[in-house]
């Protein structure tokens, strides 16, 4: 499928070009030259599936035009996240982890300015779900 190939020449587009931030109509000019020619709907398509993955960030510029650059690595890595000891289930914590993700960041470009290499953070809370600490109140609500 004609998707598929586009999606491949997407991602090697920003594979070559890491810092790019690219408009749709660039993105379809570079997808065409890279011999997978898609309509503007599919680009818009594609990029926004990539967004919603998390490999790209989708922002609008001061001139509002969309552009597509792509996202950090490992930034999915170091949303912290809650576990529970008993049942070992994980919740993704959102509320005030951009907070938490710029602390890390800054420590992360501290330690490659350092030269350490394949930094990854993982951030746990342990504890007791609502479900198993209250496991009555939990049946009634
Ligand atoms: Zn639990």
């Amino acid at each position: 499928m004609r998707a598929t190939r586009a999606t491949r020449a997407l991602a090697q587009l920003y594979e070559a070009r890491p810092d790019a931030a690219l408009t749709e109509p660039e993105v379809e000019t570079a997808l065409a030259t890279a011999g997978a020619p898609v309509n503007k709907v599919t680009v818009y398509r594609l990029l926004d599936r990539f967004a919603a993955a998390g490999l790209l960030h989708k922002q609008v510029d001061a001139a509002r035009v969309t552009r597509y650059t792509l996202a950090p690595q490992g930034e999915e890595g170091v949303a912290p996240r809650f576990e529970c000891d008993d049942c070992h289930r994980q919740f993704r914590l959102s509320q005030g982890s951009a907070k938490v993700q710029t602390a890390l960041k800054q420590v992360l470009q501290a330690l490659a300015t350092a030269g350490h290499e394949g930094l990854a953070v993982d951030i746990a809370v342990h504890g007791r779900c609502a479900d198993c600490a209250h496991p009555a109140e939990g049946a009634a609500a």
